[in-house]
């Protein structure tokens, strides 16, 4: 079974398009979530199960996009 195929969890920001990081449960989800949370921004937590678009299209172009709250190093 590809690990896509498993069910899973996305963040999506409020006005932005949902975060490519995949998260196992819900609770990592949020976890993550708070710590990325900038002020005046709102997050869903959204579960997945099976084909995901989102990661789908992160294995295609191998390098995912990155979102604004990844520092760039
Ligand atoms: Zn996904």
């Amino acid at each position: 079974m590809a690990p896509t195929q498993l069910p899973h969890y996305h963040i999506r920001w409020s006005g932005k398009a949902l975060d490519w990081e995949r998260f196992p449960t819900r609770e990592e989800a949020e976890a993550s979530a708070k710590q990325l949370l900038r002020l005046g921004e709102t997050y869903a937590i959204e579960e997945y199960d099976g084909a995901c678009p989102r990661c789908q299209e992160a294995m295609k172009s191998k390098m995912p996009p990155r979102t604004s709250h990844e520092a760039s190093a």
